[in-house]
């Protein structure tokens, strides 16, 4: 039997092929029917040929929810029928990092959608360790936002972000608005700064305490006379520019924390003086460790607000149509996603 996928065949190719429906070959997998997947900017990544951990040809998808249809004969913590979001990354267990419990940065990482294989296609075949139950009364549509709260839960964690503190959060896409939401759970006073100006009127409405838009104000400037000159304490860059790192570091208050999402291989300039005078600690955020069943409960509990991210849906076979909208500046979207 055949299914469809996603698949970009090679930069900037992305089409709808048919591969084999997959099997359960393990005692401990699932076969799961997906249901949806979110596209994330390392997605877009993919399909430009800008992405130097993918290779081709490659099904994408890390973001992805779906319902068990079928369990290996060791599997007791899932069952047929059950709602689960997928967990995507894989790692040796064996390095520095797993030993350390910092699995998310395995020497030999391997995340779904960009090493391997990912969950853009009809059917995933997983080890029942990499799927989380998620309560029905989440719908499909919700569940595929867990995968991007768990990298606002992890950067929420690498920050330390505490009650009473002050957090500046640089970018309000969908990483940005999600650790907005995650940083207002923890209690603090949220800053979001955003060269958009709907996008920050949405931040507003989801919490945000201040909002920047550094095209009108400087941002460093806004965010010191915001602190009463402090500046914030914890500052987290899902915008990564060149530019917004500088900043960040510039702005942070004495003993602060400066979290870094970005990928860029270009240099900031970032002097040693403000480092070491304002004892930083600068740190770096990727994927998460362990934080699904964390992110799911507080979906459950309906604590956090992922409705208003997902601006548009397209079926997967019009993942090319999907794609144009993330690409045109001038439609509103927060995060797209594809249903199967
Ligand atoms: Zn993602
Ligand atoms: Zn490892």
């Amino acid at each position: 039997m055949k299914i469809k996928a996603v698949q970009v065949t090679e930069p900037k190719k992305i089409q709808i092929v048919e591969v084999d429906m997959p099997t359960i070959q393990n005692p401990d997998e699932v076969l799961m029917r997906v249901k949806v997947a979110g596209i994330c900017g390392s997605d877009v990544h993919i399909f430009h040929g800008t992405n130097p951990m993918a290779s081709y040809p490659r099904i994408i998808g890390h973001e992805f929810a779906g319902e068990i249809v079928e369990v290996g004969s060791d599997v007791t913590k899932v069952s047929v029928g059950n709602k689960v979001v997928a967990e995507p990354i894989f790692y040796c267990g064996e390095c520095y990092a797993c030993k350390s419990g910092r699995p998310n940065v395995c020497e030999n990482l391997e995340v779904l959608g960009v090493h391997r294989d990912g969950g853009m296609q009809e059917y995933v075949v997983l080890p029942v360790s990499k799927v989380h139950v998620i309560g029905n009364d989440v719908d499909w549509e919700l569940a595929t936002m867990v995968e991007p709260f768990t990298i606002a839960a992890q950067s929420t964690w690498r920050g330390n972000v505490t009650a009473g503190e002050t957090v500046l959060i640089m970018g309000a896409g969908p990483i940005g608005m999600g650790i907005l939401q995650y940083s207002k759970y923890k209690g603090a006073t949220c800053i979001v700064s955003d060269i958009d100006n709907e996008r920050l009127e949405d931040a507003k409405a989801m919490g945000a305490d201040h909002v920047i838009n550094p095209l009108e104000v400087d941002v460093v400037e806004k965010a010191l006379e915001l602190t009463g000159g402090s500046g914030p304490n914890v500052t987290i860059d899902s915008a990564c520019t060149l530019r917004t790192f500088e900043q960040a570091v510039e702005m942070t208050s004495p003993a602060g924390r400066v979290v870094v999402l970005g990928f860029n291989v270009e240099p900031s300039q970032i002097p040693q003086v403000l480092i070491t005078k304002k004892e930083l600690t600068i740190v770096g955020s990727r994927l998460q460790t362990s934080k699904f069943p964390e992110v799911i409960d507080l979906f459950n509990k309906g604590v956090l607000n992922p409705r208003a991210l997902v601006t548009q849906s397209f079926p997967f076979t019009e993942v090319e149509k999907a794609m144009a909208v993330i690409e045109d500046k001038s439609i509103k979207k927060n995060k797209v996603i594809l249903t199967f």
